[in-house]
């Protein structure tokens, strides 16, 4: 748009100039700017990326590791306890004993659940009691079927504990076996995951990262959002769906990844955890971290726009300055600061048009220094200059603000009066007399005093229907013809 009004020749130099300047700036401005939003984008990118996500994904790996590693343990450890195994082979008599049992671990450690399911009888011991009998048909017993069938050892399943009041915990279920490797249940401990939560919302406030737990069908199993943990399948989250599958299929090396969520830019990091057979999920958003570098790059652009605007202000005042100057100095005569030909022509073309449309009536004094050769010749070219100076400000004096005086060349100047012949005349006159008494230069010598005396002649001559600026001039140049042959000092008109 603007190069096309740059090229389209319609627009003044003044103009043109003014526009190139503000694009030349404000492109700068808008690249220099742009390049420097791409280049701290990078850096911010860089740190995240090498820096602070993999080192929080590999510090939360430990601290979660030492946090459930030792559960994981001790419920191996009950799994291979020759008290569980033979009470449990002996046919399960006494239950105060497998429960006594269970309450001292869990007193012991500190655990906020301990269990054993019988896999004879069905009986989920609890540290305190039998809770009940298990069932294929409930659906919180769901896991005990599943993870005998699993063929795994161990897994850590997160679940809502029914024996305490439904608090999500994070449960260790390991298998039971006897002496002949035939299954008797399953046991394990129960931590609440309160601990992990806040470990995992201590990450968010820190490092501004979201760091949660996923396990391989991909379900979020602890986030510092409570409500997604146990709930949410990174298969239907935003975003991060269309790369599940890559994540989950990959266990092998820590690996990075970026979707886009919203308005967000996801960087992520996952790590497999083996002993627990889930993910650890990193993940930050950039533009989070792009917050001061945005306010700073902005910053810099307002600051750079109002700059360039002082600029481009300095630039039109200049402009301005001199193009007046230019055009003053185009329609001014330098020694006098009277008008020149060039500004006559147009005044006198005005001045007819204002006679024809209106009748207005106008007239030319032409008026000539008489004897000005002897007084160059006398007093010297630089007061020759001065005289002319003077006359210039004597003929200002005595005419209209409206009527224009023009120096016509060398010691002869015409003014063009906004009047008749007669008021002409009497203009002419004042000015001509008070030539004639003013002092121009009083030299002192010793024998006395020169006075330097100046007088004009002029010829006077109203516009009529039909002149034209020769006939008009031709006219009044034969009266200052007149005046200047019949003794100078006079007027004549013509
Ligand atoms: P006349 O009464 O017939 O006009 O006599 P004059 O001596 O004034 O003769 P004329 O008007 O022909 O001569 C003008 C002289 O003015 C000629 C020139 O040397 C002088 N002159 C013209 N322009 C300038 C100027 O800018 N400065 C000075 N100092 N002298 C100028
Ligand atoms: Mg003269």
């Amino acid at each position: 748009m603007l190069s096309r009004l740059l090229t389209a020749g319609k627009l003044s130099i003044k103009m043109k100039l003014i526009l190139t300047l503000t694009l030349i700036l404000l492109s700068g401005l808008i690249i220099s700017n742009f390049i420097n939003y791409k280049a701290a984008q990078n850096s911010v990118r860089e740190n995240l990326v090498y820096g602070v996500l993999p080192l929080t994904r590999d510090n939360i790996y430990t601290e979660i590791q030492t946090d459930l590693i030792r559960p994981i343990f001790l419920s191996s450890l009950m799994a291979n306890d020759t008290f569980l195994k033979d009470w449990a082979i002996s046919g399960e008599n006494d239950s105060a004993k497998i429960t006594n049992y269970l309450k001292a671990i869990k007193d012991k450690y500190n655990f906020f659940s301990t269990f054993f399911v019988s896999e004879k009888t069905k009986k989920y011991y609890h540290f305190s009691g039998v809770k009940k009998i298990i069932s294929k048909n409930n659906s919180h017993d769901e896991w005990y079927y599943k993870f005998i069938n699993s063929g795994l050892e161990y897994e850590l399943d997160v679940d809502t504990n029914e024996a305490e009041k439904n608090t999500l915990t994070i449960f260790i279920n390991h298998r039971t076996l006897d002496y002949k490797k035939n299954l008797l249940g399953v046991t394990g401990v129960g931590l609440k995951m309160d601990k992990i939560t806040e470990l995992l919302k201590s990450y968010k406030d820190k490092f501004g990262c979201v760091v949660y737990l996923v396990d391989t069908d991909g379900i979020v199993q602890a986030h510092p959002n409570e409500k997604l943990s146990e709930q949410a399948d990174i298969h239907k989250l935003k975003g991060i769906k269309d790369i599940a599958e890559t994540i989950l299929s990959s266990k092998s090396d820590a690996t990075m990844y970026d979707f886009k969520r919203n308005s967000e830019h996801i960087l992520l990091t996952v790590r497999y955890i083996p002993e627990f057979n889930w993910f650890l999920f990193v993940e930050i958003d950039e533009n989070s971290k792009m917050g001061n570098i945005t306010k700073n790059i902005a910053l810099n652009l307002l600051f750079g726009i109002i700059l360039s605007f002082v600029v481009i202000a300095i630039c039109i005042f200049v402009v301005n300055h001199f193009q007046s100057r230019l055009e003053h100095m185009a329609v001014t005569d330098e020694l006098t600061g009277a008008n020149n030909r060039r500004e006559f022509d147009i005044q006198f073309r005005k001045s007819v048009y204002n006679y024809n449309r209106n009748g207005t009536p106008f007239s030319l004094i032409i008026f000539d220094i008489d004897h000005f050769k002897s007084i160059n010749d006398t007093m010297g070219h630089i007061t020759g200059d001065a005289s002319i100076k003077t006359i210039a400000t004597i003929a200002r004096s005595g005419m209209r603000l409206t009527d224009v005086l023009v120096r016509w060349g060398g010691d002869e100047f015409i003014i063009l009066t906004h009047g008749d012949e007669d008021s002409a005349l009497f203009a002419a006159e004042r000015i001509r007399k008070q030539v004639e008494t003013s002092d121009f230069f009083t030299k002192h010598y010793e024998r006395g005093e020169i006075k330097c005396e100046i007088t004009i002649s002029c010829g006077v001559s109203g516009f009529r229907k039909g002149d034209t600026l020769d006939s008009i001039l031709a006219r009044a140049d034969a009266a200052l013809y007149r005046a200047k042959t019949e003794g100078r000092n006079r007027i004549y008109r013509g």
